[in-house]
């Protein structure tokens, strides 16, 4: 999963994470009962929600986590019905360095991970002919350029999208199939929107681990286990409504009410923007706007399982040029890394709702045509397909938050700080620096936790 590396201010940031001049927030070792008398109620059993609930466990507080679903991890979650994991959700550790939280976790639990090689690449255009080597990396070039004049050109206040950006100062890459291309199987997977709807000054000036990425070939969500163990988890337990009352807070759920000293809401944003759960008293009124402006898009995968390969077993990843944008345009082979002949496609930006919306039937014979249009009739019957809807999931609603023309980085930020001294807030939507990634939501989770402890002090 490529993101524009070229960027100067990321590479300073990155420079400075690695330095240790900017600091994440430390993992806390447990102390002595800190939280002894405290009760606090964590909404959510994602990695946000997970990790702060072990952090308060492990000081003391009595802690129970109220999760919607019938399994902790939410937008974590590995499926092992093809015998090989198929990431449901999140899918590779970003920047998995020394420093990356994520990385520390996956190695606490003794994971086994494969770095993927983003420039083992072949790309496809619309009439199925691999495009020449060179081709390939001018492309690369050309889509790093493009945003490296869109970041030099813009003001920090500028409002408009990446895209009408890109049509007032480079309108010519509109026009090039293969920067199209690149802006979407780069762009707009790794940020979850559509370009059409991506701020143009925002969407890389976030902050990123040094490292190429990894999946972790054990499975992604192992690492969630030591944080969720001994921990008082209720499956099945939507919460519907968060009420401040007096010095405490009621959490409602379908089964009854729960009081407690502090409440932690590690819902997603698409959650939040439906209004999933009703604040008494009303969220502030900044707080609603930051959730209404965020943007909240999808990302959908499907997974076909052949009985043989028909593709090249070395080559890392496959882009097809299709239409419309975003349609089954980057394909991961699982030959490079397992023996399962496993082909995982990625529809983003715009198509992705679309896709959501396909039946599993419907998205299988739409993917199947974007591989027909290059491996002909040597595509089969797969033997198995896996599909995600992350868009229509309730407990979800979409893939992971984006900033919009017009957004400030302050407004992810501003979600993740407490709504009077009872309510606190994570989730990958509250950290502008890490938003999407999995290590962003953990963070935010420590945040949080950090939060009660420096309240109840
Ligand atoms: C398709 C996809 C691909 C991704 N790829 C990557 C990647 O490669 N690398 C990476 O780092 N990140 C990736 N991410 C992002 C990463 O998965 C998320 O940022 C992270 O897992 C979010 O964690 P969270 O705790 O904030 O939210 P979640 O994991 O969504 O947890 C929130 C929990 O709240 C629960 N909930 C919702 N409503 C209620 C309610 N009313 N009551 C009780 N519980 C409720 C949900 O069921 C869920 O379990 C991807 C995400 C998706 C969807």
């Amino acid at each position: 999963m490529k993101a524009a590396g070229l960027h100067r201010r990321q590479l300073l940031k990155t420079a400075l994470l690695a330095s240790g001049v900017l600091t994440v927030f430390p993992i806390r070792q447990p102390q002595a009962q800190a939280l002894r008398d405290t009760k606090v109620v964590v909404v959510g059993a994602g990695i946000s929600g997970l990790a702060a609930a072990r952090t308060l466990a492990d000081q003391g507080a009595s802690v129970v986590v109220l999760e919607a679903k019938a399994h902790v991890g939410g937008r974590l979650r590995t499926d092992w019905s093809l015998g090989v994991p198929f990431e449901v959700g999140a899918g590779w550790i970003h920047g998995p360095s020394r420093d990356n939280p994520i990385k520390r976790l996956a190695d606490a639990v003794g994971a086994k991970t494969f770095v993927t090689d983003d420039d083992s690449l072949t790309i496809f255009d619309a009439a199925g002919d691999a495009l020449p080597d060179d081709r390939v990396k001018k492309i690369d070039t050309d889509w790093e350029r493009l945003i490296l004049r869109i970041d030099e050109a813009l003001e920090s206040d500028d409002r408009r999208s990446l895209r009408d950006a890109i049509a007032t100062l480079a309108p010519q890459a509109l026009n090039d199939p293969g920067v199209l291309w690149a802006l979407s199987a780069y762009t707009e997977f790794s940020r979850g929107g559509p370009i059409e709807d991506l701020s143009a000054t925002l969407h890389d000036d976030d902050e990123a681990f040094p490292g190429a990425d990894a999946i972790v070939v054990s499975g992604y969500d192992k690492i969630l286990a030591p944080l969720a163990a001994g921990l008082d988890i209720r499956l099945f337990s939507p919460v519907s409504a968060i009420t401040l009352a007096g010095d405490g807070v009621v959490v409602r759920t379908c089964t009854g009410e729960m009081a407690a000293d502090y409440v932690i809401c590690g819902v997603p944003l698409g959650v939040l923007k439906a209004g999933q759960i009703a604040f008494k008293p009303a969220l502030p009124a900044a707080y609603r706007r930051n959730i209404a402006d965020l943007g909240f898009g999808s990302v959908t995968k499907i997974a076909f399982e052949f009985a043989a390969p028909f593709w090249d077993l070395k080559t890392q990843y496959f882009g097809t040029m299709t239409a419309p944008k975003g349609r089954w345009n980057y394909w991961l082979n699982y030959r490079t890394f397992s023996d399962s002949n496993v082909l995982l496609g990625l529809s983003v930006g715009a198509y992705a709702p679309i896709a959501d919306r396909m039946s599993d039937a419907e998205m299988a014979a739409d993917a199947l045509a974007v591989l027909r249009g290059v491996w002909g009739t040597d595509v089969g019957t797969p033997l198995r397909t896996l599909a995600t809807h992350w868009s229509s999931d309730p407990f979800t609603l979409g893939a992971y938050s984006y900033p919009r023309p017009g957004n400030r980085a302050a407004q992810f930020d501003d979600l993740g700080e407490s709504v009077g001294d009872r309510l606190f807030f994570c989730g990958e939507h509250t950290i502008f620096d890490h938003a999407g990634t999995t290590h962003g939501a953990y963070l935010s989770g420590l945040r949080a936790a950090a939060q009660v402890l420096e309240e109840v002090r």
